[in-house]
């Protein structure tokens, strides 16, 4: 099975509900599909979303990066040597990791296809089943209190909070939503680099005086502050998530051995897909560090993906897949279902879109 040819085009998908974060406001997926044809006619499909803000990759420059530098590199090889043509793909251009991210998982596709196997067997087999949280936009209170409840009323055990635009009023968001859902929910929380260093221990400790029972704060301060995120860690007793802080295997190591953050979100458009999501999950585990595996605005292509990865580690003990979740339709039928906060994986091989 060697790879033929890489084509790029559009994958869109309107919102529910507009998507508001510290960073942005989405109210339309637009992001890019790729589908990997192979010489025995088999495709394998991946998506990468362009997200500016976080990674500085846009809709042309993630075409650009498969289209001119990506495939060029590997058109030709074999699938079945994945390590080779990964190797390929990270020397073919530096950082652009939603571009590899795409190519990855297209790629991964058609590893679990060539070996009739669904992908998350493939890669370990952990689990078949994974709990979910979804996110709760940045807003008044009102309004995220409401969908707060809203979102319990579907049945959702885990809430993301998003905040960090309104340091001030964070305290009270966080405070009446608890106080709104009740012991039994989850709560975790999302300032997107929101906060400065003090800000956050403020806020963070008055959440933990006023008993509010927060599992996690991902990423509290920017994510290069890497001292920063150390200081939120060091005084406080809420366990911190790095984000935005981690992309690379190595990233993972450094914030690791500054002890810079209690657990890691692995997002595949962070690291550049798979392979390398793999060697942070691995690292961290090693260090008894729990991951997260995120997603940022992506349908169920991208995100069935991750799901095959989560699926597939003990040491990702936290999803955050609600893309799909928070789209009016699929542009994609077959694989993994998204119901509700259950994410069930199926028998099908590779990632298990009809095509
Ligand atoms: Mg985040």
């Amino acid at each position: 099975m060697k790879i033929a040819d890489i084509q790029v085009g559009v994958v869109e998908a309107p919102l529910i509900t507009p998507f508001k974060t510290a960073l942005r406001t989405v109210d339309n997926i637009r992001n890019i599909a790729i589908y990997i044809y192979t010489d025995d006619g088999h495709i394998g499909v991946g998506e990468a979303a362009p997200t500016a803000v976080i990674t500085g990759e846009t809709s042309a420059s993630i075409s650009h990066a498969i289209t001119e530098f990506i495939k060029p590199a590997i058109v030709g090889m074999d699938i079945e040597e994945i390590a080779a043509i990964m190797e390929r793909m990270e020397k073919s251009i530096v950082k652009n990791t939603s571009a590899k991210a795409a190519v990855d998982m297209a790629i991964y596709d058609l590893y679990a296809k060539h070996y009739k196997t669904p992908l998350y067997k493939l890669l370990g087999g952990y689990r078949k089943e994974l709990i979910t949280d979804i996110t709760i936009s940045v807003n008044d209170v009102d309004e995220m209190v409401k969908d707060s409840l809203s979102a319990v009323e579907r049945g959702f055990n885990i809430l993301k909070v998003k905040v960090g635009k309104d340091p001030i009023g964070d305290i009270e968001r966080v405070i009446a939503i608890r106080e709104a859902v009740g012991p039994n929910t989850t709560l975790r929380v999302d300032a997107n680099q929101g906060w400065t260093p003090k800000q956050a221990v403020r806020i963070i400790g008055a959440l933990e005086d006023a008993n509010t029972n927060i599992e996690l704060v991902e990423q509290p301060v920017h994510s290069s502050d890497i001292e920063g995120m150390r200081y939120v860690t060091s005084n406080t007793l809420t366990n911190i998530l790095a984000d935005e802080s981690v992309f690379s295997p190595k990233e993972a190591i450094m914030l690791i051995e500054k002890r810079a953050a209690d657990l890691i979100n692995i997002k595949l458009m962070k690291t550049g897909g798979i392979y390398q999501a793999q060697k942070i999950v691995h690292i961290a585990e090693a260090n008894g560090i729990e991951c997260m595996i995120g997603c940022m605005l992506e349908t169920k292509i991208s995100v069935s993906a991750a799901a095959h990865f989560a699926a597939s580690q003990k040491n990702i003990t936290m999803i955050d897949l609600d893309g799909p979740l928070l789209c009016m339709n699929d542009p994609v039928i077959g694989g993994p279902t998204f119901n509700g906060q259950i994410i069930t994986m199926s028998s099908e091989p590779g990632i298990g879109f009809s095509l």
